[in-house]
């Protein structure tokens, strides 16, 4: 049960003073649909109103704040001019400005012969002192309320400064006190205010320091998010790891049938993922694992072997991918050695026909199905396995946490393995998964070479053209995949098309055209005829499947790379430089460049380790933006900032395990504390978890 004392910041936002349903809803758009969600939307700025000249003083650029007599209204004859007020003190005169101002309303909020006190940016205008549209205008009585320092919030479309800053001062006002929940040493060695003052100055910055990431009162708080989000994914886990699980352990005739199929030996990053794996299934817990490695590192191969484990012992597997075209490409990678294992496994998606479709559900409900690929056709209610014991989620990032739950709870006790293209850094799998158990492809399978990455300014396009061409006189296979413009896909496939016609006309015949608006079959089969060799360029725009695995294909170019996050372009890169043939990549920019687009471009000239790429990526921008938090699934950190806040990110985990070790049920003063954090953070799943106190 929630503690009582924090149901008022529970309410909707619509029971704040001034936030009727019009409002609420904007604002839910904001931060959030409850009053507690107002208290994480912290200032980004601050606006000094202090300084309070003589007109006569006031200086072009800065806020003031200014005491005046009104003159006159200067009503326009024309909508297209101003409404001006003229007003005056003791040392000269200034001239209100409004743009499509209401005569009525403006002569009610300045009318002549009064004192009025106006708060905005001076402007000079002819000589003038002027104020366009003044962030204030009150009567001399409450001058002290607008002589502050004023926080300054982000906004949406339909909110003003003013609706924010007194929805949000009064949600601050409801936050009660709290019984610490922080290790007290801990805190007194931080010089941490407790939460409420903590709330308070953030929301009151005093000056620009204020702001920063490290003042005391934001780092408590960001603090707080963190040990709140650490400790709910530890007391998941410790939960988790109490239920139920199963012993699966095989006799490693399949794996060896299988690997002695294979023209190639593992990596040792890959044998190490795979007995990582069969250590954790044979253990009486559940496993959680995620497999992290570049495309093209072998994750799928080493999903096959745990899966035999699974078959070997008698259960069943199965591997769901994101898309159509993954799942394809699993299957087809799996097929062979399954088939050399001697065990029998079936594909399954949206587009099955109904009796292949029956024969597969069939063979999973009776168990003679042993292992199974597909896409989140998987997850239908009408899919029942005998005995699953391993379930493998290739999320490529686009699954949520929600999938993968679903489809280990097709069955009892099923073990999961989680793979990911997307190298994580390891502030952020911490933040996000907690202390989940990792194993990481680190290398790439032997015979690959390193792929020769350059950058080229693009006035010089009609020479890398001309490179393509004596490229395509070796058979080499092109990708060339076309700027983002903008968000709009209409503009970005303009593009695509343009340089489709371009690169048409120069290399008749051999030129394809890959974009997210065409239908799954079409796409499919110009994708068929570029792993072929029937068309040497394939042009694609952004939207390619990740993943996509043509290894003949020796060259990626990249126009406006500039424009690329790094992730992205090492996604994009690791397309090439798959088979054993020499790989190019030539990442086309366009000048000037700005200086986090040259740091980017230089680490990709410089590394192809993803990991390391992913590290610097977190460096350069917030991590927010690193993956696009809502579909990676990972946390949405509303005041913590993963790259200035790294060392408490650290020290959250630390106690986050010392209270489980110490008090996993959260039954101590100090644990009865916590679940009010955990409340505060919407972390209610893991206050379930939980033995009632
Ligand atoms: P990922 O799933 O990580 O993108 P894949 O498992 O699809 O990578 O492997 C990419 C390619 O590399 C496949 O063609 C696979 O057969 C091959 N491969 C996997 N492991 C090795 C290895 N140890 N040595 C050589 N080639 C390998
Ligand atoms: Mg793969």
């Amino acid at each position: 049960m929630r503690p009582q004392n924090l149901t008022p910041l529970f309410a909707q936002v619509t029971s704040l003073p001034g936030i009727g349903p019009r409002l609420g809803k904007l604002v839910e758009k904001l931060a959030g649909p409850l009053v507690v969600d107002l208290l994480w939307h912290l200032p980004f700025a601050l606006v000094d109103r202090r300084h309070a000249p003589k007109v006569a003083d006031a200086k072009a650029g800065e806020v003031a704040t200014l005491t005046v007599t009104v003159e006159r209204h200067l009503v326009p004859h024309s909508p297209r001019q101003p409404y001006r007020v003229w007003c005056e003190d003791e040392s000269g005169r200034l001239c209100l400005t409004f743009f499509n101002g209401r005569e009525d309303y403006l002569r009610k909020l300045l009318p002549p012969g009064e004192v009025r006190v106006a708060s905005g940016k001076i402007e000079i205008y002819q000589g003038e002192v002027q104020m366009t549209h003044p962030d204030h205008v009150v009567p001399l009585d409450q001058r002290e309320s607008i002589l502050r320092v004023e926080p300054v919030y982000g906004l949406t479309a339909g909110i003003t400064q003013k609706v924010a800053q007194k929805a949000i001062s009064a949600a601050v006002g409801r936050a009660p006190d709290l019984p610490e929940w922080q290790d007290p040493a801990y805190l007194a060695q931080q010089h941490w205010p407790n939460w409420k003052s903590a709330l308070e100055q953030a929301h009151a910055p005093a000056d620009e320091t204020d702001l920063l990431p490290q003042h005391p009162a934001r780092a408590r708080l960001a603090f707080d998010e963190l040990l709140a989000s650490q400790l709910a994914v530890a007391l998941v886990r410790h939960h988790n790891r109490a239920l139920a699980g199963r012993v699966t352990e095989g006799d490693g005739q399949l794996r060896k049938r299988a690997l002695a199929s294979l023209p190639f030996d593992l990596t040792s990053s890959q044998k190490a993922a795979v007995a990582e794996i069969a250590a954790d299934l044979a253990k009486p817990e559940r496993m959680v694992r995620l497999l992290q490695g570049d495309v093209g590192s072998g994750k799928t191969l080493v999903a096959l072997l745990a899966m035999l484990i699974a078959v070997e012992s008698g259960a069943q597997a199965a591997l769901m991918a994101p898309t159509e075209l993954l799942a394809r490409q699993h299957f087809a990678t799996i097929a062979p050695l399954a088939d050399a294992a001697g065990v029998s496994f079936a594909l399954l998606t949206g587009r099955d026909g109904q009796r292949q479709k029956k024969a597969t559900l069939d063979g999973l409900a009776a168990g003679t199905l042993q292992l199974v690929v597909g896409t989140h056709a998987l997850l239908q209610e009408d899919v029942e396995f005998a005995d699953l014991a391993l379930a493998v989620v290739d999320e490529q990032h686009r699954f949520g946490v929600h999938q993968r739950m679903a489809l280990s709870s097709k069955s009892h006790a099923v073990d999961l393995l989680v793979m990911t293209a997307t190298p994580i850094p390891r502030t952020l799998m911490l933040a996000a998964y907690g202390d989940l158990d990792v194993s990481k492809l680190t290398e790439k399978p032997a015979g690959r070479q390193p792929i020769d990455t350059r950058t080229i300014p693009l006035e010089r396009i009609g020479e890398v053209v001309g490179a393509v061409g004596r490229m395509l006189a070796t058979e080499a296979r092109v990708y060339w995949v076309c700027p983002l413009i903008e968000e709009s896909e209409e503009v970005d496939l303009a593009n695509a098309e343009e340089r489709y016609r371009l690169l048409g006309a120069r290399f008749p015949g051999k030129v394809g055209l890959v974009h997210g608006r065409m239908k799954g079959p079409e796409r499919e089969a110009t994708m068929a005829a570029f792993a072929g060799g029937q068309l040497s360029i394939l042009v694609a725009t952004t939207v390619i499947e990740v993943g996509v695995d043509v290894p003949a294909a020796t060259v990626m170019v990249i126009e406006h790379a500039e424009r690329f996050g790094l992730a992205q372009l090492h996604q994009l890169r690791g397309r090439v430089g798959r088979g054993s043939a020499k790989s190019t990549c030539l990442l086309l920019y366009a000048q000037p460049l700005g200086e986090t687009a040259k740091a980017r471009l230089a680490i990709m000239r410089e590394t192809e380790d993803g990991f390391r790429i992913a590290e610097e990526d977190l460096k350069l921008r917030g991590a927010g933006e690193l993956l696009g938090t809502r579909q990676s699934g990972l946390p949405d950190m509303r005041l913590a900032d993963l790259a200035a806040h790294a060392e408490l990110l650290q020290a959250a985990r630390d106690d986050a395990r010392l209270v489980i070790d110490r008090d996993p049920d959260l039954m101590s003063p100090r644990g009865e504390a916590l679940r009010a954090l955990l409340y505060l953070f919407r972390r209610d799943d893991a206050v379930r978890t939980l033995r009632a106190g």
